[in-house]
């Protein structure tokens, strides 16, 4: 039996009556870019994350571009994170104008390793009237960008520690991680501003592309909405943004998903956890690691072994939708060449990128199917054991 690692149209067939009323709406009403439907999303998403403020924009990319700004990036300054995600994450720090610097993560939630960006800042950082400077080369330090990777978020507690100390702006890639909770707070809500993604196989996804940008702060939030516009307010200019914006039509759609989300999570969950417990004593199999403080919406199913590449051909050979997020490491991207990173930097980046490997998750999976990815991998082992 074949299994898919996402099907969306499954999670779609219950709602497609209200999704086709959205786009008849759209159709009526002639109004196709932001306006009403977008300022209910985004106050409906606000209060979802439990922000003050949400602001819509075109893309989980974009989203991370216009916090960067709004929190002050400007060209040449150092944005930290890590070059294990996905390849917006540091791609948006470089169109903000910024120098991605990179930092390891932790082997067991794959997150930013806090201790490294507090002994980072200790080494090499002074702060000065310009703010927190890199001394060896009078960087500015702009942000730190932690991805709450997979749908765990990373060690909230700790980055806002170390980051309020040194009064460095956090922008948080909350991309994969909608709805996710760091000691009952959810993603979005911790740093300075949180950045989401409405991509289709996202846990909140569109019918296309969206993104939405949220923060408690309404200067940050201002400073987006005009951002998005090219900068200006009419057409006053003050700073030069950009155009993204949030289809309306899209916004309708994620009207009537986001309604249905929790209960969307807790078919991942469930799922998630009837892994945890099948995968114990199978062959090689490290399940993800959860934190105490962690609540995932488990945007994916992340399993280490030590046999990836072997495994991976195996279950694509009986039908069993996976993949590797990510093979290659942000550090060892041609485009990134001129940052001077080299193959060694990063070892458990580069540790865990050889062991890595998604397996369906999504909440609409049937228990056959699940028995199924289980008893695959189950098979990969008897005859490779
Ligand atoms: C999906 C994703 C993005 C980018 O979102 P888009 O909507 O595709 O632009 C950024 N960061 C992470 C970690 C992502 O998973």
């Amino acid at each position: 039996m074949a299994v898919p690692l996402l099907d969306i149209s499954r999670q779609h067939q219950p709602i497609l009556e209200d999704l086709r009323s959205v786009f008849n709406t759209a159709l009526e009403t002639s109004r196709f870019i932001k306006g009403p439907e977008m300022e209910h999303l985004e106050k409906e998403f606000a209060e979802y994350c439990g922000t003050e403020r949400a602001v819509g924009c075109a893309s989980g990319t974009d989203a991370l571009i216009l916090a960067l700004m709004a929190v002050g990036v400007k060209p040449g300054d150092v944005v930290l994170t890590t070059p294990f995600t996905f390849f917006a994450s540091a791609g948006a720090i470089v169109r903000a104008g910024g120098v991605p610097l990179f930092l390891d993560i932790l082997p067991d939630t794959f997150n930013i390793d806090p201790e490294l960006l507090s002994g980072w800042l200790a080494d090499n950082c002074s702060v000065t009237s310009r703010g927190v400077i890199d001394r060896s080369n009078g960087s500015r330090i702009g942000a730190v960008m932690p991805v709450h990777l997979f749908g765990q978020l990373a060690d909230m507690d700790r980055i806002m520690t170390i980051c309020n100390d040194w009064q460095i702006p956090v922008v948080e890639d909350a991309c994969q991680a909608v709805g996710s909770k760091w000691n009952q707070k959810r993603a979005g809500s911790l740093g300075t501003a949180g950045c989401f993604s409405f991509f289709p196989s996202k846990n909140l996804g569109a019918l296309g592309d969206g993104g939405m940008v949220t923060t408690d702060s309404p200067e940050l939030a201002d400073r987006m909405v005009s951002l998005r516009e090219h900068g200006g307010k009419g057409y006053i200019h003050e700073e030069v943004g950009f155009n993204s914006r949030l289809d309306a039509i899209q916004a309708g759609f994620l009207r009537v998903k986001l309604a249905h989300l929790e209960n969307w999570h807790k078919g991942r969950r469930r799922n998630a956890r009837y892994y945890n417990k099948a995968f114990r004593g199978v062959g090689q199999v490290t399940v993800p690691v959860i934190k105490k403080e962690a609540w995932s919406i488990y945007n994916q199913y992340t399993i280490k072994v030590p046999e990836r590449d072997e495994l991976l051909n195996y279950l694509r050979k009986h039908g069993i939708g996976c993949a590797v997020y990510y093979q290659l490491p942000l550090h060892l991207q041609k485009c990134f060449e001129r940052l001077g990173y080299g193959e060694g930097d990063f070892p458990v980046t580069e540790a865990v990128s050889k062991e890595v490997i998604s397996i369906p998750v999504f909440g609409e999976l049937t228990e056959e199917e699940t028995v199924e990815v289980v008893e695959t991998i189950r098979a990969f082992y008897a005859e490779n054991g």
